[in-house]
Parts: C-alpha cells; structure tokens; sequence
C-alpha cells in the first residue's frame, strides 16, 4: 500500500491542525483549523494554506474548535469542492465558529481600520474570509454520526468514534483496503476525558489501528480533580461576592461555558454560593448552548437523565443571563459588583473578553479566572502567567486583578488519562504513533513516558517532513 502522512499545522505546536493522508496518492485532509497566536505571524501562516486544493478528495472534520475547523471556509474560497465529514453536532458547532470568526475578522478589520486613520498611520488588512465563505463550507459539510461507517473515496472507510472532547467530537477511524490487505489509522483529533459533565467518555474503538495520529497537548502535564477544581469555583465565587468584585472567565464558548453553567448551578442548588448574577456574554456561547439542547444523542448517562427524566435544564438557572446585544454587553461595564462573567475568547485574542478585561483588569477588586488552554503569545497566556503589564487592542494596560487558574477542566487528557486510553485498545497490530498538537517540552515528556510504558515507535511530527505509512 502507498500510504502517507504529514502535517500543514499542529506540528510541535498546539493551533492550526491540518493533517494529511496521501493514500494511493491521493490526499484526505484530516481538520482544517486556524493558527493562534500573535496576529500578524498567525496571519502569515493561515494565508499561507500548504496545499493545492484540488488534491483533495476528501476532507475529514474531528470537531467544531476553531483550531480544528477555523480555515475550512478557506479551503472552500480556495476552490474546494468535496465533501467535509464530521458528526451532526460537529456541523452545527463548526457553523457557528466558522461564522464567529467571520465577523470577528470583519469587525477587527474595520475597527484598526479606524484605530490606524485615527494615527494616521496605513492600514492594508483584509479578512480570511467572509461569511459567505463559511456557509460555503457548512454547505459541503457532510454529517455522519458515531458508529456509522462511510465511504469517503476509492477503498477509504470512515468511522467516527466519540472522542470525549466537546459536543460531537470524534476519533477518525480511517480504513483502507486494497487487494485483500487493511490498513487503518486512528487520528484522535483532541482526545478528551472521562467523567465530563455532558458528554460521554472517549470510547475505545474496535478495530485495531495500525498508526495512531496522537494529539499531546498535556503531554507532560496531570489534571487536578474535577471535584478540588468545583471547591476552589466554589471559593473564589464566594470571595469575589464578599468584595463584590467580578469574575471574568475567558471560556471557550463551546463546551467550556456550558460545563461551566453546569457546575455554577450545581454550586447555587446546593448553597455553596449566593445567587450572583452570572452573565455568559458571548453569542457564540449562548448560541452553542442551542446547539447542546438539541445533541441529545451527544449526551453522557447524567445528562439525559436530568433532561429526561427530571424536566430539568442543566443548561439555564435563575440568576443565569444569556446577553446577545452589543448594549447589554456594555451595560455590564456600569453593573456593579458581584458579577460573574463568562465570556469569550478562551485565550482572550478576540471578542468582548477583551473589552471586558479593558474595562476591569486594572481593578484590584477584579478575579480573572483562567480555565482553559491559553497558546503561546496569546493575551490569556501572558495574563495566566502573571505579567505586569498587557496590551489590548493596541494599548498598554496594568494588570491590578487577582489572576486564578483553574486546570481541572480541560477538555483534552493528560499523560496518564493518555496512556490508559492507549492501553484499553487493541494494539495488537500497532506499528506507531504519530505525535500531533502538542508544544515540544510536553511532546517530548509524552514520548519518553509512553516509550517507558511500552509504546516504542513513538514520533514526534515534524514540518515539511512525510512519513511513510503504507
Ligand atoms: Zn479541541
């Protein structure tokens, strides 16, 4: 068999997965996703798409994150014409981001547009792409469910599995056959974890992979439990209220928000905290919340029951408020404290977390709680790590906020969590592991500990290098 592989993105880093297949010289692209980071060097890299679009025969989604699904629509602008495989919520959830990020860019665009005139200095940027371009890529997306094999070219089998990560994310399980032989490779896309509150834990799949295309993001990290993270939600809620401070959680508006929403109305029912107004003020999360309702076939063991069998919505409370207009956003700046604001994005780059944090970071009375993932170069990654001073939106800002971190949510699996989901499958035929999404300290701790725990052709993926599968 002549079967490929290399990376566009997501090699020795975190952001911009882009993964390609060549099988008998073709090439299936695996996730389509956007570089994060300092704008103008990410901006480089999403313009710069690595392939000639019509080399693909297929392109194959594992979920809706940005950094999965972000430069679909560019792919589409390019001259894409196939299909895009990826689960129903998958779909759903790619939508909503692909169109975020549409008119984030659009905004952005027109605001240092403004910024630039009002310096007077030149101004030359355009947008990735524009909405059209995003329901573009909607339209040529192809929803499959778990569990449901399909053909997505000549002697290629698709099957998602789920992969524990957010609403409808999902292993490509990928099968080739030809002339009697198989060969499958099992790309994880972002392996999750057991016991998060909506979705169910990542399952093992049947077949046997050959390769493994193996995310690391945590490769050298291990999470702190979900029930010390609630306390310590729990504690800082409480302090904030009694200096009636605000919180604000930059939060990833899929997944995150919602488990967030989860664990704040378990912490109000059972009077850990007062009922302070909590406010998710991002459209994007209030629409992907949608989305949730309507995924039940997504749902964990708990989840279901609380739906179905106590009419509950564990996705709204009392003092819980979805704003969506421009205004209500604003009027948060006036609204006095206690307040809890969660908002997007995760890694505070883009959208009105940063208003919200010009308007609060130089607060002392002010908590920034980190709960989620923050890349290098990002404005979360310099908050998270506590420097002095950060720029936003072109402006210098001090950071007078007491700055929290919360680990115990990540929605991707530590090294241990990695390793017992590597041990549960049939590895009978492995013959490798390709190590994908990670920073190269965390990559290089994964591969010496899964080398120690009985995985022996483990390797990191390396740019402009291919490695031979077939
Ligand atoms: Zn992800």
């Amino acid at each position: 068999m002549n079967v490929q592989f290399y990376s566009l993105g997501a090699a020795e880093e975190v952001t911009g997965s882009k993964h390609v297949l060549e099988i008998e010289g073709k090439s299936y692209l695996i996730d389509c996703g956007a570089f994060q980071g300092s704008r103008s060097e990410a901006d480089k890299k999403n313009r710069n798409f690595g392939i000639a679009v019509d080399r693909i025969e297929s392109a194959v989604l594992t979920h809706g994150h940005f950094d999965h699904c972000g430069l679909l629509p560019l792919l589409t602008k390019n001259g894409y014409k196939g299909n895009i495989y990826a689960t129903p919520a998958t779909r759903d959830i790619a939508s909503l981001i692909m169109m975020d990020s549409a008119n984030i860019q659009a905004r952005d665009a027109k605001y240092l547009h403004g910024q630039a005139q009002k310096k007077g200095g030149e101004f030359n940027w355009t947008p990735l792409y524009t909405e059209r371009d995003a329901i573009q890529a909607t339209n040529q997306t192809i929803g499959v469910s778990y569990n449901r094999p399909i053909n997505i070219g000549d002697g290629v089998e698709l099957e998602f599995y789920d992969a524990g990560h957010i609403l409808g994310s999902a292993f490509a399980s990928i099968t080739i056959k030809k002339g009697g032989e198989e060969l499958n490779i099992l790309a994880t896309g972002d392996l999750g974890r057991k016991g998060k509150p909506i979705i169910r834990d990542p399952s093992i799949p049947k077949k046997a992979p050959d390769y493994i295309i193996l995310e690391s993001t945590y490769g050298d990290r291990l999470h702190d439990s979900t029930n010390d993270a609630i306390k310590k939600l729990g504690d800082i809620a409480r302090r904030t209220v009694e200096k009636k401070g605000k919180i604000l959680i930059p939060s990833f508006a899929i997944e995150r928000t919602q488990e967030l929403v989860y664990y704040f109305h378990l912490l109000v029912d059972d009077g850990t905290i007062p009922e302070v107004p909590i406010y998710v003020d991002s459209p994007m999360a209030t629409n992907a919340t949608t989305i949730f309702q309507v995924h039940p076939e997504c749902y964990s063991e708990e989840i279901k029951k609380a739906f179905i069998q106590h009419h509950k919505n564990p996705f709204g409370f009392n003092s819980l408020h979805f704003t969506t207009s421009v205004q209500e956003s604003k009027d948060l700046n006036d609204h006095a404290g206690p307040l809890i604001i969660i908002s997007a994005d995760g890694m505070c780059e883009a959208g009105r977390i940063q208003h919200h944090l010009i308007h609060n970071i130089q607060d002392p009375n002010t908590t920034i709680m980190t709960v989620g993932y923050m890349a290098e170069n990002t404005l979360g990654r310099r908050i998270r790590n506590r420097e002095k001073e950060v720029k936003i939106h072109g402006d210098w800002f001090k950071v007078n906020a007491k700055v929290e971190e919360i680990n115990a949510f990540s929605a991707h699996a530590d090294y241990k969590e990695i390793l017992e989901w590597l041990n549960a499958l049939d590895t009978s035929r492995l013959k490798g592991i390709l190590l994908v999404h990670g920073e190269k300290k965390p990559q290089s701790f994964l591969k010496k500990f899964l080398e120690d725990n009985g995985y022996p052709n483990v390797e990191i993926v390396k740019y402009d290098k291919t490695y031979n599968i077939g």
